[in-house]
């Protein structure tokens, strides 16, 4: 069995982002998954890039920033399914006690506010920018497949200790979500789950029609988020106890409310969404932490890298905290690790 340097566990966009930034700095890398696309969190997520449900913020800041130039240049290239469309962002009528503006905004392209006709009689504040839209039903197969043709193997496998790893290799990468809960006991993880619902583009619809966002209800927040195919219709963001897997749920655990309310929400913001055909109900699991865990701890085998914990933007994230896991094992002096990781696109 030929030596490794890095078993990833959790093939997650979490885990096949970090894996993709060892491997392109060099390192052998293995996956370990007890599930692997189209049966992981990011699965059933549109994806749009906003960092949402999410801390600490002068991290989340950071990451979300180079995730978001990696995306744009994604966006340049066929077959990924990264798309930049216009996002309309209706905000709380009053501004939150001269709360500061996250620094990921002011680096948006195509920023301004809207207008009062753009904004119409029921809002009042707004603004307009340019955002990746990771559609994943063709982003985490391309994902995959840039795995496997840098030589790394997923493998069907689930674990309860890290052990086994560090027997294969003295860096272990933990991006298992929610698993995480039970593999290191940490109670500070909560599953929020997230209903949405899925529709055909409504009859003449165009192209680049633009992201709609409501953030006037910070419970919650209602999102249309047009793809190539269809429409995802957002959302909801409960507390529920853990499920036993990180899988997607079955669409019936979905209440019939929960949907009705967010297409009467989401056709206010956007009538002809009214006209339009029901495809399906999608329900996924947050891992929400109150702060993101991204850190190295010390195995008498090696180093354990924590990447859990990404809350509603584990897409948005992905390859800023991919970054930032090889940067501080960079600072380990691992060998064949340059200090600054390269960003192969
Ligand atoms: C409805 C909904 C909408 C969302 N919309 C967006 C959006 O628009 N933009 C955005 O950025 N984010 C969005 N998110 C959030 C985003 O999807 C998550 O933050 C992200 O997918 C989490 O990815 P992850 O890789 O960390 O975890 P997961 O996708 O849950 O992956 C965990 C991996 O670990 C594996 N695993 C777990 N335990 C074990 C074990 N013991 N042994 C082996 N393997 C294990 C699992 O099988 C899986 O492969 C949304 C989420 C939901 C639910």
């Amino acid at each position: 069995m030929s030596r490794l340097d890095a078993i990833v566990v959790g093939a997650g966009v979490s885990g096949l982002t970090t894996a993709h930034e060892l491997l392109a700095a060099g390192l052998r890398v293995e996956l370990w998954a007890k599930d692997r696309p189209p049966h992981t969190t990011a699965d059933v997520a549109a994806a749009f890039w906003y960092p949402f449900l999410v801390n600490p913020s002068a991290r989340v800041d950071a990451w979300a920033t180079t995730a978001y130039a990696r995306f744009r240049k994604l966006a340049h290239m066929p077959g990924n399914g990264v798309v930049m469309r216009e996002v309309f962002e209706l905000r709380p009528d009053h501004d939150d006690h001269g709360a500061a503006t996250p620094a990921w905004v002011a680096q948006l392209d195509g920023l301004r506010p809207m207008t009062a006709s753009e904004l119409g009689d029921s809002h009042r504040r707004g603004r307009r920018f340019f955002a990746p839209v990771i559609e994943t039903p063709r982003y985490m197969p391309w994902l995959v497949e840039r795995i496997e043709r840098c030589g790394a193997k997923i493998v069907s496998r689930s674990i309860d200790s890290f052990e086994p790893a560090f027997e294969r290799a003295p860096i272990v990468v933990n991006a298992t979500g929610l698993g995480a809960r039970q593999l290191t006991g940490d109670l500070a993880l909560i599953s929020l789950e997230g209903v949405l619902v899925k529709i055909e583009p409504p009859p003449g619809w165009p192209d680049d029609a633009p992201v709609v966002v409501d953030e006037r209800r910070a419970s919650t927040v209602a999102y249309v988020v047009p793809r190539s195919g269809d429409v995802v219709l957002g959302g909801t963001a409960r507390p529920v106890p853990p499920p036993p897997t990180t899988r997607p749920s079955d669409p019936s655990r979905a209440s019939a409310d929960d949907v009705e309310a967010i297409v009467s929400r989401c056709t206010g913001l956007v009538p002809d969404i009214g006209r339009a055909t029901r495809r399906e109900v999608c329900v996924g699991y947050r891992p929400y932490r109150a702060e993101i865990r991204l850190e190295l701890e010390r195995h008498d085998k090696g180093w354990l890298v924590h990447n859990y914990g990404h809350g509603g933007a584990g897409v948005t994230l992905s390859w800023g905290c991919a970054a930032q896991a090889v940067h501080e094992l960079a600072q380990t002096g691992y060998p064949g690790l340059d200090a600054v990781p390269r960003t192969a696109s």
